[in-house]
């Protein structure tokens, strides 16, 4: 059957088809599809950092084989939309020990030859804490790619330096790449992109380290986003983006720039930032409304950002997503503007 192209949809999906196919960078396929009553209740009243915490009953009560239901249902459904590569989060902390990463290997080899699989450890907990650490050490010789969410040491005990070190520092020990969730909230008042490239660069790490989200950029003056996406180019630091995970950021009345919810796509990729998709949370708690789509996640984007360059699109939902998993080494985009 001959498909007319009259769509965007008709003409970028062959291109990413010819382009290896889809690469989804980030999610956290061990708590995806778990939607209950109870759980989007939570939903409506609390905030994320009580969120983080009211996960953990689920995560304790769920066993090996809830984990590699929700490992094997992900990685099915990203088969069956064509993605060829895939990175996921996976908890590796007090509450979920070790159970869902075994739940996860093991269902890796068994899409093995449908799907490449990459894991990285999630640092719910963050790194500091004594019982947080010993979790994070035990998953750090688990992942392919060490895991950050530096946040939480920020908010717990004011340390995201110290939180950076441990991160940067075991990823450099063990060869690994890093991707960390930065800048999520949306406020100019988080640094994180910023802190995240200083310490690719004191640690030797250039070409190596990821960030997920970077939504806050867009909150920032056009004199510091572009001082930003200079020192990223210097870094080699790559972004993922995940429209559909921050586009439902509560309104505020804080004063900015106009601007969607997300990172600034449109920005990075003149500026010579690789930028990379992934879907995030699926029907879960923090991100009931993702089926886990990826031409929608791509959709949102382009419209979000208002870019219609349709062979950077592609790039990113292709080859930069290769690069961001390792499975392609980092190659400097060239600078448009
Ligand atoms: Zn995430």
């Amino acid at each position: 059957m001959t498909v007319i192209p009259n769509t965007v949809r008709a003409m970028l999906e062959p291109m990413i088809k010819a382009n290896g196919g889809w690469v989804n960078t980030h999610a956290h396929a061990d708590r995806s599809f778990t939607l209950s009553p109870e759980i989007m209740e939570m939903r409506r009243t609390c905030t994320l950092q009580q969120k983080w915490d009211a996960l953990d009953r689920l995560k304790r009560e769920s066993t090996v084989e809830d984990f590699y239901a929700r490992f094997s249902m992900m990685f099915e459904l990203m088969i069956s939309q064509g993605v060829t590569a895939l990175c996921t989060f996976v908890d590796i902390d007090p509450q979920s020990e070790d159970r869902a990463i075994i739940a996860g290997i093991k269902a890796r080899e068994h899409y093995k030859d449908q799907l490449t699989v990459k894991f990285a450890n999630q640092t719910l907990k963050g790194v500091i804490d004594p019982e947080a650490r010993k979790w994070f050490d035990i998953g750090a010789d688990l992942v392919d790619i060490i895991g950050a969410l530096p946040k939480r040491d920020e908010r717990d005990y004011g340390k995201a330096d110290e939180a950076w070190n441990i991160i940067m520092g075991t990823a450099k020990e063990k060869g690994k790449m890093v991707h960390a969730h930065v800048d999520q909230f949306n406020q100019a008042v988080e640094y994180e992109t910023e802190q995240m490239c200083m310490k690719t660069i004191e640690f030797g790490l250039q070409g190596r380290v990821v960030g997920v989200h970077g939504i806050s950029i867009a909150a920032h003056s056009k004199k510091y986003r572009d001082r930003l996406y200079q020192l990223m180019r210097e870094a080699g630091v790559m972004m993922i983006a995940c429209p559909t995970a921050w586009i439902d950021t509560p309104r505020t009345e804080a004063i900015g720039p106009m601007h969607n919810s997300m990172t600034p796509v449109d920005e990075l990729v003149p500026a010579g930032v690789r930028v990379a998709i992934g879907v995030d949370n699926v029907a879960d708690a923090m991100v009931p409304w993702s089926g886990g789509d990826m031409w929608h996640e791509l959709t949102l984007m382009a419209t979000g950002c208002r870019y219609d360059h349709f062979e950077d699109l592609v790039e990113i939902a292709t080859r930069n997503g290769r690069m961001a998993l390792g499975l392609e080494p980092y190659e400097p985009l060239p600078i448009k503007k």
